[in-house]
């Protein structure tokens, strides 16, 4: 039985906390505060932290958190933050807190950034930090196009009864963005008045249902025919784009928009 808090971060970051009988981790801590404050409140010790890639944002709290050098910080090998002592790639698994972790490799945000997914038990979770976001991504600053859409491919075939935990409350923005990209799309508008509806009573939106992420999320639908339909006419291009395409300019979009 595991359990997930949501701490926030900055302005629109969340760490998260995840307990289970054998211990307690958290997930990218950029700021060290919001983790002791809730230690202190509930008299609970850390172990361990994940990190999925090296953004000050995700990490910033590392330092402190772990001042006497006696936790297990897992994060990418070759990343340039050098907080980390236990170094994943691509099909690692790890047990954590009793929690069966495989690690994906997801480079495009950064070089260096990979997801932590695990089964648990039939209720599948997934750490992607700033892939993939709830109705977005994350920026490609590092990487190529092509890495990140191959990323995102990645994550697209688990489970889709899959909990995305994202790095981030980008929703609402995300989800105009879509609503221009996929007007004719019918699950879009429910969403968007779903999460409008959390937003004001101050609830996250994370975490997402893979399932919802699939069916709104434009970046996971880039060989939709009618979102390369309207990418086409955004950008007159004088044919239909291929998926890796519509991925690219759908980014760009968004970028610029
Ligand atoms: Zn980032």
């Amino acid at each position: 039985m595991i359990k997930i808090t949501t701490l926030k971060a900055f302005t629109d970051n969340y760490i998260w906390l995840v307990a289970t009988n054998e211990g307690l981790l958290v997930v990218d801590p950029g700021d060290s505060q919001p983790v002791e404050d809730f230690l202190n409140k509930s008299n609970e010790v850390l172990s361990d932290i994940l990190i999925t890639h090296h953004h000050f944002d995700h990490t910033g709290g590392v330092e402190k958190l772990n001042s006497q050098s006696l936790l297990n910080v897992y994060g990418p090998t070759g990343s340039i933050f050098t907080g980390i002592n236990r170094e994943l790639k691509e099909g690692d698994t790890i047990n954590v807190i009793g929690i069966d972790f495989s690690i994906i490799e997801v480079p495009g945000h950064t070089l260096d950034h990979i997801a932590y997914y695990s089964e648990n038990e039939g209720e599948p979770i997934l750490f992607c930090g700033d892939t993939l976001f709830a109705g977005g991504c994350g920026r490609v600053f590092e990487g190529t196009y092509e890495q990140m859409h191959n990323s995102l491919n990645k994550l697209k075939i688990l489970p889709e009864n899959t909990k995305v935990y994202c790095g981030h409350e980008y929703t609402l923005s995300n989800l105009r963005f879509a609503l221009e990209v996929d007007a004719e799309n019918i699950f879009l508008k429910d969403r968007y008045d779903e999460c409008i509806n959390l937003r004001n009573n101050d609830q996250a939106t994370i975490p997402s249902l893979l399932e919802e992420e699939l069916k709104t999320n434009p970046f996971l639908r880039c060989d939709n025919r009618i979102i390369q339909e309207n990418i086409k006419q955004k950008f007159n291009l004088n044919k239909m784009p291929i998926e890796k395409e519509t991925f690219k300019a759908t980014r760009e979009w968004k970028d610029n928009a």
